[in-house]
């Protein structure tokens, strides 16, 4: 059996998954080789996914967000699964999961891995609950069958919520919002109606040898995740990740590849701990977290509540960021919830790497707020998060040609631009004069540059025109909205 990125890193190979890694990331490949046989980091790369480039997740390496796409039962179709996986790629997920739980499942999945350059991840019990007629009637069979399956197809991670244990459901009584993984729940449900243990922890090591054949990586996911910020921390909770840290060691001990998933909700104050305790009870597995959000009162705006607690948690140390859209808790995602989803949790992921001091990570802050600086806006336009968006915006007020070379934008307009106002004060070498009890104020480059005098309303000394960089403008056409 052909081995997997864990036990070729462990024999000391720099396999070209991560030696593409390595390029990718600007690291050294035997850096990239060492975390990965201590298990720090991953490389999801199913032998079977043609389309992949590689990647890898780990707290060493850039933070990295990944995009929930699928259809539901009530919604989604394969052609518009695969504009939705577009649309993730484009607006920069690094892995994507298909969590489609209606019709055309085979054909969906496979259209996924087919097309998509990034890793793919499953939850193999969504469709092991569509092959029966109730939640209880799953099989161990059954649920092997469909993890090998889904293997075949070139799935490159799948959550498997093996830590869900009997002994763990009595702890959820009284939490405000109960068992909010869906995994979680069906599980629980399956416990409870057939009286017996987890079938995917009675099951694990046959699930591992089915990983090692494929190289499929562990998600471990957390089934007993909190879903209020009222429940955050509880005995449930932390039980399952001590169960989830059993796991880690039996899939290592197997040659597979691991990483866990985190909540869910947590208060800001308390993600630093879940971090370090994840990473202390899973022995420094990459640590995959969905969101946190880090407060509950905001439907519709969860893309937000949720990339606070995404970005506190990558600078704790968590290593992928599951986005969270604005429509969480509330409908299906469309595309355009994707960006708005993927654009929080970029900026979440990139915060964290620049806050660890991820070497290069600030370079990126650094060109553009100079392209700011010089008023270059075509450059700024380019190196934004979002190029189409920033350039929209500007073009709503300041549509004309000419605007892409002022030294101001509609915010302030073109009198109260401080940006301009600073570069007119400094002279050639960008430095401000020392001024002093004998400067003549109104002699200084700072008057003629400072229109209206500042701390007055007084206007009467505003031009009606004004030229700046050679381009002359009327100040009412600069203003925007007041
Ligand atoms: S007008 Fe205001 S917001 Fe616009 S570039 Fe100048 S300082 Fe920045």
């Amino acid at each position: 059996m052909a081995k997997t990125q864990l036990q070729r890193a462990r024999d000391g190979e720099i396999t070209p998954a991560a030696e593409r890694v390595a390029e990718r990331e600007n690291a050294d490949p035997e850096f990239v080789r060492r975390q990965v046989a201590d298990g720090r980091a991953v490389i999801p790369n199913n032998r079977a996914h043609e389309s992949l480039d590689p990647m890898i997740i780990g707290r060493e390496f850039a933070t990295k967000v990944n995009a929930n796409i699928g259809n539901s039962g009530t919604t989604g179709d394969v052609e518009g699964e695969l504009r939705k996986l577009h649309a993730a790629v484009h607006y920069g997920a690094d892995t994507v999961m298909d969590l489609s739980t209606g019709e055309n499942l085979d054909e969906t999945r496979e259209a996924n891995v087919e097309h998509s350059p990034v890793p793919v991840g499953t939850v193999p019990i969504y469709e092991a609950v569509k092959r029966v007629d109730s939640p209880e009637d799953i099989t161990h069979e059954l649920l092997l069958d469909v993890v090998e399956k889904q293997a075949e197809q070139g799935v490159d991670y799948m959550t498997i919520h093996a830590g869900v244990l009997m002994e763990h459901l009595p702890l959820t009584d009284g939490r405000t919002t109960g068992i909010v993984s869906r995994g979680g729940s069906i599980l629980a449900q399956w416990m409870e109606e057939n009286g017996m243990q987890n079938p995917l922890y009675a099951k694990f090591e046959e699930i591992c040898d089915i990983f090692a054949e494929h190289d499929v990586t562990f998600s471990l996911g957390d089934g007993l995740r909190p879903g209020s910020i009222a429940d955050a921390g509880d005995e449930a909770q932390f039980a399952e990740l001590e169960t989830l840290g059993e796991l880690t060691r039996t899939a290592r001990e197997r040659g597979v590849q691991v990483m866990v998933e985190g909540p869910g909700h947590v208060p800001m104050d308390e993600i630093a701990d879940n971090v370090e305790r994840q990473q202390d009870v899973c022995d420094g597995a990459p640590f995959y977290v969905l969101g946190p959000l880090v407060t509950d009162i905001a439907p519709g705006y969860d893309h937000i509540t949720s990339a606070i607690g995404a970005a506190e948690a990558g600078r704790a140390g968590a290593a992928m960021l599951c986005y969270v859209t604005p429509k969480e808790h509330l409908g299906l995602p469309d595309e355009e919830d994707v960006r708005d989803g993927l654009a929080a949790y970029r900026i979440a992921a990139h915060a964290a790497d620049v806050a660890n001091g991820l070497p290069g990570a600030r370079d990126w802050d650094d060109a553009l707020s100079e392209a700011r600086y010089e008023f270059d806006w075509r450059r700024q336009f380019e190196l934004a998060l979002d190029p189409e968006r920033a350039r929209r915006y500007h073009d709503e007020t300041l549509p004309g040609d000419n605007y892409k070379e002022a030294q101001f934008c509609s915010m302030c307009g073109v009198e109260f631009c401080s940006m301009r106002i600073d570069r007119d004060a400094r002279d050639a070498d960008g430095e401000m004069a020392s001024i002093d009890g004998e400067t003549d104020l109104d002699s200084s480059p700072a008057a003629e540059a400072n229109l209206p005098p500042v701390g007055t309303h007084d206007t009467s000394r505003v031009p009606d025109e004004i030229e700046v960089g050679g381009v002359t403008f009327t100040p009412e056409e600069s203003h925007g909205d007041d």
